[in-house]
């Protein structure tokens, strides 16, 4: 890229950088995004303080030609912020614990190939995915996600959250392993988690064996891990589906985001 390309993109990161999303670019922002509806004014103060300490915090790096704006860098954030809204208080922790284990959100126009090849388990389900992703998490580094599959969108037939996607593996990570079981609060039961969540795979499994149209996505199926960030999405985006589908990971996960959006979409 040249100089000039360079300098712009230095300017337009660092305007955002060490202070508050301007209101006006935050009211427009959070207007495109189904998700915000559901929260109150008084916690949508909180969500912008959230996003501006996310854009303080964290690098949003556009990739292979991706024209990264403002308002997308805004969108981003908050989409962040959202999933981490009843986890991090701002006004009382900078620091962001929850997302402490990346720092940069690298966005593509449009999804990618991982440079894979697809293996399958002896029961047909996906074991190893090759292709084309929407997005990728290491257990070190940052997230990747492309900008098509991400920006505010209608609900389609999946819940189609691919940030929270990615965030969600990351929580999940947060205690050394990639299993589906992030860090739960001392009000929260492990044995409870582990028994709904295995409960609940097992289903899902049972009924992509026998042909069963699942009610969520069946990617949940690949692995417990790829279950709690597919269920993620349907809890921030399609929380109706998720509630009458599986109930009881509906009531762990709002235990574990300390969110009801199902409670806040009736506040409207
Ligand atoms: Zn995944």
């Amino acid at each position: 890229m040249g100089m000039f390309t360079r300098v712009n993109r230095f300017l337009l990161q660092h305007s955002l950088r060490k202070r508050k999303i301007p209101l006006k670019l935050w009211h427009q922002t959070i207007a495109t995004l189904p998700m915000m509806q559901r929260y109150t004014n008084t916690e949508r103060m909180h969500l912008r303080l959230l996003a501006s300490r996310i854009l303080n915090q964290k690098i949003i790096t556009p990739v292979k030609g991706f024209k990264l704006t403002e308002s997308i860098q805004v969108t981003i954030a908050t989409q962040a912020a959202i999933l981490v809204f009843g986890l991090e208080h701002p006004e009382q922790d900078m620091s962001l614990p929850w997302l402490r284990n990346w720092r940069q959100i690298l966005v593509y126009p449009t999804p990618f190939h991982n440079g894979r090849q697809t293996t399958f388990s002896e029961k047909g389900l996906p074991a190893s995915w090759g292709g084309f992703e929407s997005g990728e998490t290491h257990y070190q580094g940052g997230i990747i996600i492309n900008w098509q599959d991400d920006q505010p969108h209608p609900l389609r037939r999946h819940a189609n959250q691919v940030l929270l996607h990615e965030m969600a593996h990351k929580l999940d990570m947060l205690d050394g392993d990639t299993n589906g079981h992030p860090p739960l609060h001392a009000n929260m039961n492990q044995q409870i988690w582990f028994d709904v969540f295995s409960v609940a795979f097992e289903q899902l499994t049972i009924q992509l064996e026998h042909g069963i149209k699942p009610a969520i996505n069946p990617y949940a199926a690949t692995d417990p891990a790829e279950f709690f960030a597919v269920t993620t999405e349907y809890f921030f985006e399609a929380p109706q589906t998720l509630q009458r589908a599986l109930p009881d990971v509906y009531r762990q996960l709002s235990l574990f985001y300390r969110q009801d959006p199902l409670r806040m979409v009736t506040l409207k």
